[in-house]
Parts: C-alpha cells; structure tokens; sequence
C-alpha cells in the first residue's frame, strides 16, 4: 500500500475478475480442443475488460486496452509471428498463450456485440451459457448461439477467427453543400501475412458519427432513407460508399468511435477537424484519439525531419480538452500524455531512429 499505485489496484482486480470469470467460460464450459483457447482467452478478457468498465471508469480503460492492444497485438500482427485468433497448427500450445488469442480475440467478441447490439449479444451469450453448460465446445458452438437467438447470419463474420493481420480502412469523407450530402468512401484491405498471401474482406462494424458545429450529433439517413443503427455502418465489402442525407453544415466525422473495429484507420480529416473533434466529440474515445493523433503527427514529422514542427493544433487541442469541467482527471490524464517512444515508432513502422525519436519527444 505505500508504493502501490492506482494502476496496480485496477490491475490486481481485474486479474481476480478474469480468474473467476474463467468458472463459466473455461471450466464449466471448456474447450474441446487447443484450437479454440480464444474461445475461452479472447472471451473471458472481453468479460474482465466489461467488469473493469462498470466498476470503474469506461473511457480510461478502452484507452488503456486500446494502447495494449496496438502495442502487442497490432505489432505481433505485423511481424513473422503473425497469427489467426484461431491458430490452424501448434507444435506447442504454450506458445499460442498470445496477444492475438487474448487481446485479439476479447475484440472480435466485442464486436460481436456491436454488430447485434446489447440485447442480441445478451441472448446469445445467455444461450451459450445454457445450451454449453457442463460441455466441450468450439467457436462454431459460440458463434451459433448467437445467430440462433438473433437470427443472423454470421458465416462471413467468422473470417476474423481464421484470417491474421491488422485490417486497414481508408475512409474519405466528402461534403456537398449544394445537395446537402455527405458521402463516406470506405475501402479495406488486409496486407499479407506468413502463410496467407491472400486476404479476404471482413464483416468490420465501423462506428460513427457526423458532428455538427455545436458539437452535436447529426442524424445518421442514407440515400434510400434507411437510419443507421446505433451509429454503426458494417463495412463488408473492399470497396463502400455512403451517402448521408440532409446534412445542413460541413460536418466532422468521428470515425471508428470507441474503437469499434481493431483496423489501422486513416482518413482525410485534417487537424483542425482533430482539434475539434478533441474538444466536442460525444465519444470520449475519440476524443482521446484526436488529441493522439494531433501529437504522432507532430512527432513523426519531428522524428523524420529532425525539426518539430509548430505544435499550435496540438497545444489548442490540449487547452480545449484541459478546460473541460465534466470530464474526469483520469481520462485528462491519459488524453493529455505524449505518446511513448515504443508508439511513435510503432507509427513510424520502418526506419525508426530512436535518437530522432527521443528528441522529437522532448
Ligand atoms: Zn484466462
């Protein structure tokens, strides 16, 4: 207690929550065989990772599995060792206890969630719960009960338990004011990973919102007239376009909010939409992101050039957020730290100078 930290309290209970967690998912219903750890791993960090929200702040823990997520995943995910949530063969299971099955795995049954919404992922997992109940069983299994107790279709969206690598999603946004329109292009693609050259397109739930200038969110209507639900678009093809209705002002979309999909995103929002989305986005995720994005900028330019550039965006970003009465100091403090130096050049990806890095950070 005189030299434990905040941090070392929430991580102590959340291992005590993922430990007892495991009496459903692991024990009571178990594996049927190595191949399907993540049906125990991935989902009972996904329950741990919902306790830790509920007991405690939801907003700092996405960042904080976020961060973990992109600092052990997205990099094992980009390398030789570079593996599907389910792998196909072992020659030792210990060496499968990864970031992909755990990590990984808890967001593609976050996902899950998302694509059916709160009470069509409850009634699928209370139906696993039941229907699994004192048995072996495999993701198949999982992923049945799911469609069964909401009638959908979710053959394609098992690509994400056998396909590795780190999805990539392009989006472009593009505002008509003559028609009212905003039109969202959308491409993804998946690179090549060892031993799968070939890729293909994901069931990806990609949640949005287009925020007005009072820092509102504008109605979600496509073309046809259909509302988007709940603010998620599924992106299932390489190629999507969505045209957005009735849009009165040049809105900012907030992209892929509360990380909904773990995709590298990028997207032609420039830092003056970052600063705003910093300092008015309904989703504190976000939020958080613009402000991180505004400083890898920074200190990706600072690390290639060796000059920082001028840090005006960042700074406002930073002073708009600062000043925020109703959010707490936790989220401020995450939102307002520099990214590391291991994050910066995770971001940077290929000739990495960690002098550069170090003074770009300073
Ligand atoms: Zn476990």
């Amino acid at each position: 207690p005189e030299t434990a930290t905040d941090a070392d309290y929430a991580n102590i209970e959340a291992i005590i929550a993922h430990e007892y967690f495991h009496n459903w998912s692991g024990n009571r219903i178990t594996c049927r065989d190595w191949f399907q750890l993540c049906l125990k791993e991935g989902l009972t960090v996904f329950r741990d990772q919902e306790f830790s929200s509920d007991q405690r702040s939801r907003p700092v823990k996405r960042i904080a599995d976020v961060r973990l997520l992109k600092a052990q995943q997205f990099t094992e995910d980009a390398g030789p060792l570079s593996h599907p949530v389910r792998p196909q063969v072992y020659r030792e299971i210990n060496n499968f206890y990864t970031a992909t099955v755990y990590e990984k795995g808890a967001e593609v049954v976050r996902m899950l969630k998302t694509l059916l919404g709160e009470e069509g992922f409850r009634a699928g997992m209370d139906l696993y719960f039941t229907r699994h109940d004192g048995h072996a069983a495999t993701i198949e299994d999982f992923l049945k009960c799911f469609a069964d107790a909401t009638g959908r279709d979710l053959d394609a969206f098992a690509l994400w338990y056998a396909q590795a690598g780190t999805p990539r999603l392009e989006v472009t946004g593009a505002y008509d004011a003559a028609a009212g329109t905003f039109r969202l292009d959308v491409a993804q693609s998946t690179p090549p990973t060892p031993g799968q050259s070939e890729k293909q397109p994901l069931v990806i739930p990609l949640a949005l919102g287009l925020v007005g200038p009072n820092g509102s969110d504008m109605p979600l209507v496509l073309e046809d007239g259909t509302q988007v639900q709940d603010g998620v678009l599924e992106i299932t093809a390489p190629r999507q376009s969505f045209v957005f209705t009735g849009i009165g002002t040049r809105p900012v979309a907030s992209l892929n909010r509360g990380f909904s999909a773990p995709v590298n995103l990028s997207s032609n929002l420039t830092s003056e939409d970052l600063v705003f989305l910093a300092a008015h986005d309904s989703d504190p995720f976000n939020r958080f992101d613009a402000l991180q994005g505004l400083a890898f900028a920074l200190l990706k330019d600072g690390a290639r050039t060796g000059t920082l550039p001028d840090p005006k965006a960042l700074v406002e970003a930073a002073r708009l957020l600062l000043s925020d009465a109703t959010l707490d100091p936790a989220f401020k403090a995450q939102a307002l730290a520099l990214p590391g130096e291991a994050e910066v050049a995770r971001e940077l990806a290929r000739d990495v100078n960690p002098d550069a890095v170090f003074a770009a950070r300073k």
